[in-house]
């Protein structure tokens, strides 16, 4: 595995490679990263797995300062996973000058975790599309979990009407139905055990809904049982899954998103799921 960290440096590498498979990551790596390089593997040789903690989607200077970072660890992890190149740029060359966008992001983007965190999307969006216009991969690989960061890339793909094929990996989770995510390395043992709640709450929801409960009284159940569970509540919604609007009669394809913060961790999860008509 070659390491670079100049965009220079890297597109001599580009040259020579085909097909390329990008993953782009801000490291800390665990099972949900590496289930990314698994589904690469059975696409291309020439992955290039990016680390780079983009500050412009941050919302605070604490958080983005408190992000884990474990670099060496991460290479260690890589060296084993038949990853070709690890890009790990700084900042200055990802923003030489501006960290400018001219794609307009759809008013989806300003709900759910846009709606808590302005900006966010449009920085991930960013970074995304810096990463593309320097590598120019024919596919990239985004996981479920963030499912509304998936949805927003894949919009932003057929609107630029972008050649690259854009793969859906499924969540990892952990024993207790945790999906994994860097910032579970932020909770303490006890805030381990609660963060189970919103996983459990998700599949709770889902439940209800196939049992015929009416969805604004499963979403006010869950909503409730996290708040008595010490969860500072982001969010708790059904949307569609097609385009992340609000579902109406008839709509059968659903997802049902979460978010919310324990101490002063933020953590997100999701589960899609099909009920015959919206009740
Ligand atoms: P991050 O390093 O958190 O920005 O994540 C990099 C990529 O890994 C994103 O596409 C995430 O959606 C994906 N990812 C993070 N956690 C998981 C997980 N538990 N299972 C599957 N994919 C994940």
């Amino acid at each position: 595995m070659k390491i670079i960290k100049s965009p220079l440096d890297l597109k001599k590498h580009l040259k020579e490679l085909e097909n390329i498979f990008l993953i782009p990551t801000m490291g800390n790596l665990h099972e949900g990263h590496l289930s990314l390089i698994k589904e690469a593997k059975k696409i291309s040789d020439n992955i290039i797995l990016t680390i780079f903690v983009n500050p412009i989607q941050f919302n605070s200077n604490s958080d983005l300062e408190c992000y884990p970072r474990t670099l060496d660890l991460d290479i260690d992890l890589l060296k084993k996973t038949g990853v070709s190149i690890l890009f790990n740029p700084s900042v200055k060359d990802i923003y030489p000058t501006d960290s400018n966008l001219s794609y307009k992001l759809p008013i989806i983007s300003n709900q759910l975790c846009g709606k808590s965190r302005p900006g966010h999307f449009k920085g991930v969006v960013t970074i995304i599309d810096r990463l593309f216009k320097l590598i120019k991969p024919s596919y990239a690989i985004f996981g479920k979990k963030d499912y509304q960061q998936l949805f927003l890339i894949k919009k932003f793909v057929l609107d630029c009407r972008l050649p690259i094929k854009i793969i859906e990996a499924k969540t990892i989770r952990g024993n207790n139905s945790l999906a994994l995510s860097s910032r579970n390395n932020l909770l303490t043992d006890k805030e381990m055990v609660s963060a189970a709640a919103l996983h459990k709450q998700l599949k709770i929801c889902t439940e209800s809904i196939l049992n015929g409960a009416k969805i604004n009284d499963a979403e006010l159940e869950a909503q409730n049982s996290l708040i008595n569970a010490g969860w500072k509540l982001d969010y708790f919604e059904i949307r569609r899954q097609t385009d992340l609007k609000k579902p109406s009669y008839n709509d059968s394809k659903l997802v049902v998103l979460g978010a919310g913060f324990l101490a002063k961790v933020r953590l997100i999860d999701n589960i899609e799921f099909c009920i015959p008509t919206t009740i």
